[in-house]
């Protein structure tokens, strides 16, 4: 009898520990400390019209209880989403453990006005920890509403361009436009404030009607602010059709034989007659030079560097003009065509190439057809090119002075005897360097427009 009292009393024992610890276990459970999981995408500083969010929340162990999402506006709550989610069978198994919705704050159906908000989420686990509460998790994100696009008006009154040619617009532009300028179709050309002595709304584009348009284009003024709020407007011009002239050029065996051992450098495919290698250097060199042409745009000076016409050669005779249009032959047979997008001016050979305006050199070096090549910058988008030199005698990088030597002529890349190709690019579109040479077009075209920004200027929005 003794043997099974004890029995009995140890298995009391037994079963009054076990009850004890599902009883731990079961607390333990129930009062866990893990928070919801929350995930709320993207996060945006600015908000300029309606904008999808993404908001993800979990709660592996006691199973998600509520979801809300507010405004808060100047004191003012707006709801947004707010979601409760039922307790479902034994310790919530059954119950909503995860939730993921899209939802869209739109400015306007919220009734927010421009300025600061705060977007607050917060969610919660059905632990019954925190008074029975739950595990709390939020996010808080301070975001701006700003749904007001910036402003931009015109100030000049007619602008006139010629196909190949450059032109200016001035505008004013509201002290929140972060980029602006001019679209000619797709073709983007930035405008840029227009610096000391106007106002920090004045601002100046200039932009091209490249020669290869063939449509009248479309052109206007665009801008964007911080947020992400665009504007355009439209303004005044009339484009003026040119015709360029058409060139022959005639390919001969002591052309190829003068030339081509100047681009020994370059890694031509086996077994290529000179007529090909010729060929590759008149496509596919002036197109890589082109291109390297066109990135130097992003070197450019917010400020105008130049002033009063641009300087020419001097003494020179115009050998081909910009934008003609060549066509070349080799023993009678049509073999390429391109266009000439500089003016080739002759001298004596040797003769000193001085800065057509005062800037800073950009490019100094060897480019392929180009041969011995200076860019330099006048700021705004403007550059000047000097080509086929034989002596460079500035460093990349140097501030130069109008008129300045900056290097000599001669006949390296791809050129028939001693000249100097002359270029202008307008955001690394070439244009036409006859305007820039003419103090009558400068006056008309970029003098007055600038005197009209400084005396019209009395800040925009
Ligand atoms: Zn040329």
């Amino acid at each position: 009898m003794g043997k099974g009292k004890r029995f009995s009393f140890g298995l009391a024992l037994i079963i009054i520990l076990l009850v004890l610890g599902a009883l731990a276990w079961f607390l333990v459970v129930i009062f866990e400390g893990e928070k919801p999981l929350a995930i709320l995408e993207p996060s945006p500083y600015y908000i300029s019209g309606p904008k999808e969010f993404h908001v993800k929340v979990a709660d592996k162990k006691s199973g998600l209880k509520s979801l809300s999402i507010r405004v808060v506006q100047e004191g003012r709550k707006v709801i947004v989403l707010d979601r409760k989610f039922p307790y479902k069978g034994l310790l919530n198994k059954e119950g909503e453990h995860e939730f993921e919705k899209s939802f869209v704050l739109d400015p306007s159906v919220f009734d927010l006005g421009q300025g600061g908000i705060e977007l607050i989420l917060e969610a919660r686990d059905y632990s019954r920890r925190n008074g029975g509460d739950g595990n709390l998790s939020v996010i808080q994100r301070k975001m701006v509403v700003d749904t007001i696009p910036p402003s931009i008006r015109p100030v000049s009154r007619m602008n006139y361009i010629t196909v190949g040619g450059a032109g200016l617009i001035v505008y004013e532009a509201s002290s929140d436009t972060v980029q602006s300028g001019v679209y000619v179709d797709d073709m983007f050309f930035p405008g840029f404030q227009a610096g000391e002595g106007y106002p920090a709304t004045a601002h100046v584009c200039y932009f091209s009607v490249p020669y290869y348009v063939k449509k009248r284009p479309q052109l206007y003024l665009w801008g964007k602010d911080k947020a992400g709020n665009e504007s355009k407007a439209g303004f005044y011009y009339r484009i003026r059709r040119r015709n360029f002239r058409r060139q022959t050029i005639n390919i001969t065996d002591r052309f190829l034989r003068k030339v081509l051992p100047y681009f020994s450098f370059y890694q031509f495919p086996p077994n290529l007659s000179d007529v090909e290698k010729f060929l590759i250097i008149n496509r596919k060199l002036r197109k890589e030079n082109a291109q390297a042409f066109y990135e130097l745009r992003k070197k450019t000076s917010s400020e105008q560097l130049w002033e009063g016409p641009w300087l020419r050669l001097k003494n020179s005779a115009t050998m081909a003009r910009f934008g003609d249009h060549r066509t070349y032959y080799y023993k009678g047979k049509k073999i390429d065509e391109q266009t000439h997008l500089g003016v080739d001016l002759a001298s004596l050979a040797h003769s000193k190439v001085q800065a057509a305006n005062s800037g800073k050199v950009i490019f100094a070096d060897r480019i392929g057809i180009y041969g011995l090549t200076i860019v330099l910058d006048h700021g705004q988008g403007l550059t000047s090119i000097y080509s086929h030199l034989s002596q460079i005698l500035v460093n990349d990088g140097q501030t130069v002075s109008k008129g300045q030597v900056i290097g000599v002529t001669g006949q390296t890349g791809l050129a028939g005897g001693d000249h100097l190709h002359f270029g202008v690019m307008v955001n690394g579109v070439f244009v036409n360097p006859v305007e820039w040479w003419d103090g009558h077009w400068i006056r008309d075209n970029v003098v007055r427009k600038l005197k009209m920004l400084r005396s019209a200027s009395t800040g925009a929005g």
